[in-house]
């Protein structure tokens, strides 16, 4: 695969480097932060790295292979001001083991199909897609419908205003 055939199916902000996964591993692509101050989310001072941990996330999907996982070290930071100890994911949406990117993407996929069907395709269990999809559809299809229901209003109004 390409750095930028990667680029494209694994989408992520700019401060990160994608690696290529290995023969072992095909599925798996190590990614590598540009190191960056991470600020306290509470009194927004210095931190420093308290510790990390290196974890997989499901992050994109390809025919062929399944789920595409990024690997990264996760940081905890401490702040020098409060003490306070916190993970920081890079605004990822890292939870256990998935990004938001993903899950959003899989709510998508159940747009006009049965949660089981997207389920069974990406060999997830049930429960997990239909959590997701209770959780991100109401945002996703918002946008979605946002843009029709917007289109409509400026044909409306071109129809009343303009044309006649
Ligand atoms: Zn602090």
């Amino acid at each position: 695969m390409s750095q930028q055939f990667i680029k494209l199916i694994l989408p992520l902000p700019a401060l990160f480097q994608i690696q290529m996964s290995s023969d072992e591993e095909p599925h798996v692509f190590p990614v590598i932060p540009d190191t960056h101050e991470i600020p306290c989310p509470l009194c927004e001072k210095k931190t420093i790295l308290h510790s990390k941990k290196r974890r997989r996330f499901r992050h994109g999907h390809a025919w062929g292979v399944g789920a595409l996982w990024i690997e990264l070290d996760v940081p905890r930071q401490r702040c020098l001001s409060c003490d306070l100890t916190f993970v920081y994911d890079y605004g990822l949406g890292l939870v256990r083991t998935s990004t938001e990117v993903f899950r959003k993407g899989i709510t998508e996929r159940c747009h006009g199909r049965t949660i089981s069907d997207v389920a069974h395709e990406y060999e997830l269990p049930y429960t997990t897609v239909e959590r997701w999809f209770y959780q991100y559809a109401s945002v996703v299809y918002f946008a979605i419908g946002l843009c029709s229901e917007l289109q409509k209003k400026v044909q409306n109004f071109a129809s009343k205003y303009l044309i006649s």
